[in-house]
């Protein structure tokens, strides 16, 4: 099935094609990102107005919105041009008063005629003491009020579009429905008590009270898993497209691993054994391993991607670890390079920084399998490096790469395995969502022993204090991090803020005491000012937020972030994790620009409540929403129509197993059910999904 199934063309058709819809219309639907009838279907409305007839205004509690019969009094003209002009009227208890703005020549009286009786309905507002209904959003004869619902969607608007006309075009797209067959799992539609698909749309489009617009109301529920199953079923299709591409079989005997833990001051914790354990079991496996490691910073991701390095090793390969930034490169170098010499084996930094001979003799090492295991950037292996025997590639990802990148560079062919690493927790359905495609070992445990951060706000009033705060600690031999704002979001004026700050600082505290970094600094100049700070020849370092992800210095044991309540939550927290790693208390001073108002001020206080990663996560997702906090644009993460990522957070795991559970029982989706899947992937535009399963 290459080619999109014909009963699904009458979805697919313009705009245009629906009664009511002209161009000017259509181009109105595109600023919200409706193209086609098909679009329109999924496009639920987000709130509703109860337009249930009432005797009189004085049943409801004002201001709200009523409909009431009314008998139409007299008229009063506006007292000035743009005043407005008011028409009196009486329901069955009280009398209140129309009010009009700019209305043209007799449209009130041939709309409202005096004597008559009507019905209205719309917003009523006590004003000046008088009730009023401004603008009414029906006028219509008693006996055309029956036509009226007792309950009206609400959708979003752009420019040029009316609820009425929206509702207008949704009932068209409506009567395109296809009649399908069920794709989703019989028990859970029974369990759950969902409609079918069709039903859902069209009940979703009709809420008959606001409990129908809930996300917990069936058919809402049922449009959303719908979404969310397409969507787990492209990942699924990806994943077992990756999983039938041949992988090589790593199995090791355990020896490097072992000299290494017996070199070890500590043990593994329990979370460090899983993952350890679920890696080797995958890469002993002939299907090829697209895992994720999750682990919060500090959990101890280097130790279980070095094991699972060491498991290639032992199998006779060589594998490769691969960090975004050159700073990132060598940090992960720096931590491996212990393990590497208690194991025996040879570890090689590969940078865009070797030059020349050097760096040809590296790669002729690699080629030649006398380099066990290399760490570089990304550029770097996607440049051509050859490898003897690559089994393993380690990906320390940071959100760097989407769905869509993977599916390519899984496509590639490699048959290397994959253990990607991200430091950034995020909640489950979020993860599911981005993720889906692969298995996921989760470090949910800390190391033991570690201190809590002491996390302190203080107002940029009080700079001074802090400043004297950081001498007591550096004469002690402590190091401190100053991380710069952010500005705009523009790095020339960060630089601006750091070099000044810098300056200043390096007043206060004296020539070669404080070191600065930033991202526009040539690369030799960031790793010289990176390692005299590791090296403890500078004690204080100025950065922008380059220093967010990964740097680690134990004996750093206090963190000063510059209004701090312009930066992000998962930013702070990254921020944060770079002090707490050693045997010293440590602290983090979030320096604010008072007043602490508003979102900056929420976030800095749960900041100062908690310091698991995967709450703070979730505050954030509540507090921004799913596009925002992977970061839209580069986080390969889809926007959902229908379904909501934080209020139906469940549906999203329930559709990733039942997606693993159709493709693994049919993975051609031949059957009926498998048919119908497919034409729910043609409806859902998954077109990635539909040329897996043709060439497939
Ligand atoms: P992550 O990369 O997940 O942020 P790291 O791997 O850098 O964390 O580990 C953080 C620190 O914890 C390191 O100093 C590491 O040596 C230490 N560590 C790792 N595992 C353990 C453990 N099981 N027990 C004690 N300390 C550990
Ligand atoms: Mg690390």
């Amino acid at each position: 099935m290459s080619t999109r199934p014909p009963e699904l063309f009458p979805l697919f058709a313009g705009l245009e094609t629906l009664p009511g819809v002209g161009e000017k219309t259509a181009r109105a639907f595109a600023q919200i990102g409706v193209e086609k009838p098909r679009d329109l279907i999924f496009t639920l409305p987000h709130s509703g107005i109860d337009r249930r007839l009432r005797r009189s205004i004085r049943e409801v509690v004002l201001p709200a919105t009523v409909t009431v019969e009314v008998e139409i009094g007299g008229h009063v003209a506006a007292r000035r041009k743009g005043g407005p002009a008011r028409v009196m009227v009486r329901d069955v208890a009280t009398e209140f008063q129309l009010v009009f703005f700019h209305a043209k020549g007799d449209w009130l009286e041939k709309q409202l005629p005096s004597g008559q009786r009507r019905v209205i309905s719309g917003r009523v507002e006590i004003f000046d003491g008088v009730a009023q209904m401004a603008h009414p959003d029906h006028i219509l004869r008693p006996e055309e009020a029956r036509g009226l619902p007792d309950f009206e969607p609400v959708y979003a608007l752009a420019a040029g579009l009316t609820q009425r006309g929206v509702a207008r075009a949704v009932q068209g797209a409506l009567t395109r429905l296809p009649v399908v067959a069920e794709w989703a799992d019989a028990a859970l539609v029974a369990r759950e008590g969902w409609p079918g698909w069709a039903e859902a749309a069209a009940r979703a489009h009709a809420p008959q009270n606001m409990a129908d617009l809930a996300p917990t109301a069936p058919a809402r529920a049922r449009l959303a898993y719908d979404e969310l199953f397409a969507h787990q079923l492209t990942l699924a299709l990806a994943r077992s497209q990756l999983r039938r591409a041949k992988g090589r079989i790593s199995k090791g005997d355990g020896a490097l691993r072992a000299r290494t833990l017996a070199a070890l001051p500590f043990a593994p914790t329990a979370a460090q054994a899983r993952a350890m354990a679920e890696i080797a079991a995958d890469m002993a496996g002939p299907m090829r391993m697209n895992r994720l490691l999750q682990g919060d910073v500090g959990s101890g991701k280097t130790l279980v991607a070095f094991m699972a390095l060491l498991v290639a090793v032992e199998a006779g390969g060589q594998g490769v670890m691969m960090a975004p930034t050159e700073i990132l490169a060598r940090q992960h170098f720096d931590s491996l390079a212990p393990l590497a010499r208690a194991a025996g084996v040879r570890l090689e930094l590969l940078t865009g920084r070797d030059k020349g001979a050097e760096r040809a003799a590296k790669l002729a090492d690699l080629a030649a399998g006398r380099i066990a295991l290399l760490v570089g950037t990304h550029a770097v292996f996607q440049r051509e490096v050859e490898f003897a025997d690559l089994r393993l590639a380690v990906v320390d990802e940071q959100h760097r790469f989407g769905v869509a990148q993977r599916m390519e560079l899984g496509a590639k062919g490699r048959a290397a395995d994959m253990l990607v690493m991200t430091a950034t927790p995020i909640p489950r359905s979020l993860s599911l969502a981005q993720y889906g495609d692969m298995d996921i070992s989760l470090l949910d445990e800390k190391p033991p022993g570690r201190k809590p951060v002491k996390t302190a706000l203080i107002s940029t009033a009080r700079l001074d204090e802090v400043v004297a705060h950081l001498r007591r600690a550096l004469a002690e031999g402590r190091q401190a991090y100053w991380v710069c704002p952010l500005v705009e979001d523009s790095e020339t004026v960060d630089l601006a803020s750091a070099e000044e700050r810098f300056r200043a600082l390096r007043v206060v505290f004296g020539e070669g005491v404080v070191g600065l970094v930033h991202g526009q600094l040539p690369a030799a100049e960031k790793d010289a000012a990176m390692a005299d700070f590791v090296a403890g020849r500078t004690r204080l370092l100025v950065a922008t937020t380059v220093i967010e992800v990964g740097v680690n210095v134990p004996n750093a044991s206090i963190m000063v972030i510059e209004r701090a309540e312009t930066f992000g939550l998962a930013q702070l927290h990254q921020l944060r994790g770079r002090v707490g790693r050693g045997a010293a208390d440590s602290t983090c001073l979030m320096l604010y620009q008072a007043p602490l108002t508003g979102p900056g001020g929420r976030r800095l206080q749960i900041l100062r409540e908690t310091e698991d990663g995967f709450r703070i996560a979730e505050e954030d997702l509540a507090m921004r929403g799913a596009g925002d906090v992977l970061g839209t644009a580069q986080s390969g993460l889809p926007r959902f129509r229908v379904a909501d990522l934080e209020r139906q957070a469940g549906l999203m795991a329930v559709a990733q197993s039942d997606a693993r559970a159709l493709l693994s029982a049919d993975p051609g989706l031949e059957s009926p059910r498998g048919r119908a899947a497919r034409l729910l992937l043609w409806l859902m535009e998954q077109d990635r999904a539909i040329r897996l399963i043709s060439v497939g």
